[in-house]
């Protein structure tokens, strides 16, 4: 006989169907009940619960933002300073220190390039900013989603860098091929110090303005931003995503990271070039090396643009002068030194050192690129090598083999080793040319101890399970 239904089972009963047993079996029905207190709508959360209260906890707090903030246009202007033309690099003797000393303080420098402030650079360099700006406004644009923010919003990026980067070069092409273009580019070497004091006070001054303008836009702040103290949230920046009034879709801090600096620093490198083919009469190897380097670096930046847009700066940190300044001064001032040093310092290098060059390199830029594009391969829900991974219960992968089984930044470690192949056109003749690589090591380690302890915050255990499986921080096998 077919087991009838019980009339009370209908679809609207709470209780959970329940078919009755054949005759002479008993079934338990064991049903499990669970509340969920559910508000009826999300709740919003308030400005202040948005943005709590920050500890200034990094570069030892405010004292060491003071000291950061000081310490590094000191650096940029030093670096002109200590390895030039005029007085060696570096001026070997205490009485080449001292003509330096004075002549700074005097600004009394025998070149344009030495002289603190020159308003035509400073022009130069506003005219520079706008034709970023305009190339922004103008050029096509694909527009990007970012990161999912703490409120609940992804911002739309116009991405169009890549037509920027085509046109500044086609326009610079165009201008050294005119009679006297070479020479006339020049300039830009020639206004070295200028321009960096015009970079600095533009980035003095974003710095200064997306503060203060974070206390009335009702903007998003960096979380580690909010500290209170004026020295440090101005340093590490307070609002995540800075914008202009009335211009909502001009995100100040990733137009800086990708387009006056880097692009900037593409001009300075093309200009050092051509002071050495003017002095020269044709560039040497070494020059050829470093420049085609530096060179494919800053397009790769652009071969995939929206890949910043997962980049701990746009995702975690805020925008103040820490970035303003790293975007503006650092990346295309002291980035380039071997660059300037071979300018008006040429070298000749041996068939070997051109081979051993290229190694160095191509062994960067393959870890570099296979590494990066592995971790973005498995964040956008492909994994075409087949690689491990760890299933976290925060909802992503952390992959487990291939390079990021290597080590955890192994994308650092390929990134040093390009910076290496810069400086090695410079020979062993001064430490000053090695500057960038020592400086990198400080940087990606400093990055990996942050980095650390952002996904500790976000992985929690299964961070701890991830370092047992992979215990080497960025170089493999080493550390
Ligand atoms: P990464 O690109 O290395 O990103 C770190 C993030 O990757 C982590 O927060 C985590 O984020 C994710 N991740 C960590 N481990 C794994 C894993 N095993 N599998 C998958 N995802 C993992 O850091 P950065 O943003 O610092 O660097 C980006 C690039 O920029 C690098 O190539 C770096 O070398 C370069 N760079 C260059 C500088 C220079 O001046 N030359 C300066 C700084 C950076 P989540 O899990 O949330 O996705």
């Amino acid at each position: 006989m077919a087991p009838k239904t019980p009339k009370s089972a209908s679809k609207s009963s709470s209780a959970p169907e329940v078919t009755p047993p054949p005759p002479g079996e008993t079934t338990t029905v064991i049903t499990a009940t669970t509340t969920l207190d559910l508000p009826a709508h999300p709740k919003t959360l308030t400005y202040e619960e948005l943005n709590p209260k920050s500890k200034p906890t990094e570069f030892f707090g405010p004292l060491g933002t003071f000291a950061v903030s000081s310490l590094c246009p000191t650096v940029a202007y030093f670096l002109y300073y200590g390895c030039n033309e005029t007085t060696g690099c570096p001026a070997m003797t205490a009485n080449g220190w001292r003509t330096i000393y004075d002549r700074v303080a005097n600004n009394d420098w025998p070149s344009q390039a030495g002289k603190w402030w020159d308003w035509q650079a400073a022009g130069a360099f506003m005219a520079w900013y706008v034709y970023c700006i305009v190339c922004w406004i103008v050029l096509p644009v694909q527009p990007v989603e970012g990161t999912l923010l703490r409120d609940g919003k992804r911002k739309k990026y116009w991405m169009n860098g890549h037509y920027t980067v085509l046109l500044t070069l086609g326009l610079v092409a165009g201008f050294l091929m005119r009679p006297g273009g070479i020479e006339a580019f020049t300039w830009i070497y020639d206004k070295w110090v200028p321009l960096v004091s015009a970079s600095l006070a533009m980035a003095f001054v974003q710095a200064c303005w997306v503060y203060v303008w974070s206390f009335f836009s009702g903007e998003l702040l960096a979380q580690g931003g909010n500290s209170g103290n004026v020295v440090y949230d101005w340093f590490i920046g307070r609002p995540l995503n800075p914008t202009f009034p009335g211009f909502p879709n001009f995100d100040i801090k990733t137009f800086n990271e990708v387009r006056p600096g880097i692009i900037g620093w593409l001009l300075l490198n093309i200009s050092c070039a051509c002071e050495q083919y003017v002095r020269l009469g044709r560039l040497t190897n070494s020059m050829v090396l470093a420049l085609l380097f530096e060179v494919y670096y800053v397009i790769d930046t652009y071969l995939d643009e929206s890949a910043i847009l997962n980049q701990i700066d746009i995702t975690t940190d805020g925008f103040g002068f820490m970035l303003a300044f790293g975007d503006l001064v650092w990346l295309p001032f002291t980035y380039g030194v071997s660059i300037r040093y071979l300018a008006f310092a040429p070298k000749d290098l041996s068939p070997l050192a051109v081979v051993a060059i290229l190694a160095v390199e191509g062994a960067g830029l393959y870890i570099f690129r296979t590494s990066n594009s592995e971790k973005h391969d498995i964040r956008h829900g492909r994994n075409p090598k087949n690689l491990t991974f760890m299933q976290t219960k925060r909802g992503t992968k952390l992959l487990t083999s291939g390079w990021w089984g290597r080590s955890r930044h192994p994308n650092y470690f390929g990134d040093w080793l390009i910076a290496l192949g810069w400086c090695l056109p410079t020979g062993f003749d001064t430490p000053i040319t090695y500057f960038y690589v020592v400086f990198l090591v400080f940087l990606l380690t400093c990055r990996q101890m942050r980095d650390d302890e952002f996904c500790r915050k976000k992985y929690g255990d299964d961070w701890d399970k991830y370092i047992k499986l992979v215990p080497y921080k960025i170089i493999p096998y080493v550390y």
